[in-house]
């Protein structure tokens, strides 16, 4: 085993270091791990949306990093990384700190782009913290309360809310925002077909160049049929953004939207600390993304492994959570056999299917890329599926316990379709037995990853004694 006080410090804790952390906890690495981000949480994106409607609280979305580490090994420091020397290997932070390392994980992530539009990052929401998204539903609910006391002349202005973006991201914004808002307003004794959702895309079509894109159809159908129909106006480009107006042209000519919300989220770009390494042209792709080995490390520096949105293997792969994670994982293996003298194995990524959620209590999870499950359906599939991948399973298990108590004894608003009484029945037990389904199979897993954990924390309900007969049978 290698000798050195010097620890492994990783940037980021997102899905990429997050999980590699975890993992090399797990494995009980023998060198001591710096994590460092400017968040105090972590942040599970794909169920923000569910965030901002409610359908979700903060500890289940974004759980405290304080609860989410229990290995003596981790020092988590929160702070903004100011500059990277991969030459001096050493990192510095803003409030002075630094730290030298023996092993590096770069893994933080992307950063919205806004084309040169300027204005646009000014009087422009973006959606990829927990502070984005109770921002976004501060200004929704207000801009709501204003349409509720304005004149007939102004009240569309409050009622109109433009999604830059026709990707994944901004396509299930628009179908949340479609379901969410009526609900809002009719609250407020307002008249919900008034509002107006309206997703503006450069390219002719939906999910263009998206991995995603074979959901075309499906998608475009889900958001005709949301309680109000989202708009799409497609083939434009966003000329400026003001307080109370997008400007953007379309077949050579301008016009204006009146709008109090614009939601950005037309694009990721190169995060600025990865942009500012000094690395060649030649070791990056078009976008700057840096070119990493197959097992994940820099060329030049082999002690630096990068993964997520800001890594690109030599063949391409989608700037995902589920790509992220993995990497992650792959990542702590590296490290760990690298400090028991052993070779680094190649990142192996298994794409699983894709999951879009489609409206409150819609979605369409599509298993494999092959077998499209849509509706409420797809909605229980994907739900049971994150809540499988939340990082620690003490936390997620609590998080499934909420959200199936959730699932089966709440109803999700008024304006969602109301099927008569033995459908209605029908619907319940359908969803008994997918809850359950979800439940048993995340005891198991639970099971399986840390016994010990899972022994002493259900030891009161005799379940770990009934799973363990049941085997020995
Ligand atoms: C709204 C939304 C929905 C999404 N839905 C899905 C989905 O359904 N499925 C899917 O697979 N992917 C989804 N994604 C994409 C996915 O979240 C990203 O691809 C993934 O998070 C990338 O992981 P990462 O580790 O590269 O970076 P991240 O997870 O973004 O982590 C980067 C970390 O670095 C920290 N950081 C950045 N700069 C600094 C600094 N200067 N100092 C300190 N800390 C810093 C950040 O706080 C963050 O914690 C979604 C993204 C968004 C925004």
């Amino acid at each position: 085993m290698r000798e050195t006080t010097l620890p492994t410090v990783i940037l980021g804790a997102g899905f990429t270091g997050l999980f590699a952390t975890l993992h090399l906890c797990q494995r009980r690495y023998p060198q001591h791990i710096v994590l460092i981000d400017r968040a105090e949480r972590f942040v599970f994106k794909p169920l923000l949306y569910e965030l901002l409607s409610g359908e979700m609280t903060d500890s289940q979305v974004q759980p405290r990093y304080a609860d989410l580490f229990e290995c003596d090994s981790v020092t988590f420091v929160q702070d903004d990384i100011h500059a990277i020397d991969l030459e001096q290997q050493q990192i510095k932070l803003v409030s002075g700190l630094y730290y030298r390392y023996s092993n590096l994980v770069l893994g933080l992530g992307s950063v919205p782009i806004y084309f040169g539009i300027k204005e646009a990052e000014a009087h422009t929401f973006s959606f990829r913290t927990g502070e984005d998204a109770i921002a976004l539903r501060r200004q929704l609910r207000d801009c709501l309360q204003r349409a509720t006391q304005a004149s007939d002349e102004q009240r569309p202005g409050w009622l109109t809310i433009a999604i830059v973006g026709a990707g994944p991201s901004g396509l299930e914004m628009a179908a949340t925002l479609a379901d969410l808002l009526p609900q809002w307003y009719d609250r407020l004794h307002g008249n919900p077909q008034e509002i107006r959702i309206v997703v503006l895309n450069r390219s002719r079509e939906i999910l263009k160049g998206d991995i995603n894109g074979h959901l075309r159809e499906i998608v475009q159908n889900a958001l005709l049929s949301r309680t109000v129909s989202v708009e799409i106006i497609q083939g434009i480009a966003v000329k400026s953004v003001s307080p109370d107006t997008l400007e953007y042209e379309q077949d050579q000519e301008v016009k204006t939207l009146r709008t109090a919300t614009v939601i950005w989220t037309a694009g990721n770009g190169l995060h600025p600390l990865v942009q500012q390494l000094d690395i060649l042209p030649e070791k990056r792709d078009l976008a700057g993304r840096l070119c990493v080995t197959p097992t994940l490390q820099l060329p030049d520096f082999p002690e630096v492994f990068v993964g997520g949105d800001c890594a690109v293997l030599e063949k391409p792969l989608p700037a995902t959570a589920q790509v992220a994670y993995q990497q992650g994982a792959t990542i702590a293996h590296n490290l760990h056999a690298i400090a028991h003298g052993q070779p680094p194995k190649a990142a192996t990524v298994a794409l699983r299917g894709t999951l879009m959620k489609l409206g409150l209590g819609e979605s369409v999870a599509n298993l494999f890329d092959r077998v499209p499950i849509t509706g409420r359906a797809g909605h229980l599939v994907r739900h049971g599926t994150y809540l499988e991948l939340l990082p620690v399973y003490v936390h997620n298990f609590k998080t499934t316990v909420g959200w199936l108590t959730d699932e089966l004894f709440q109803h999700h608003g008024q304006f969602a379709s109301k099927p008569r009484k033995p459908m209605r029945s029908l619907r319940r037990v359908g969803d008994i037995a997918a809850a359950i389904v979800v439940a048993s199979s995340g005891l198991l897993l639970w099971r399986a990853a840390q016994p010990t954990q899972f022994e002493q924390a259900l030891k009161p309900t005799q379940l770990p004694a009934l799973l363990n007969r049941l085997q020995q049978k």
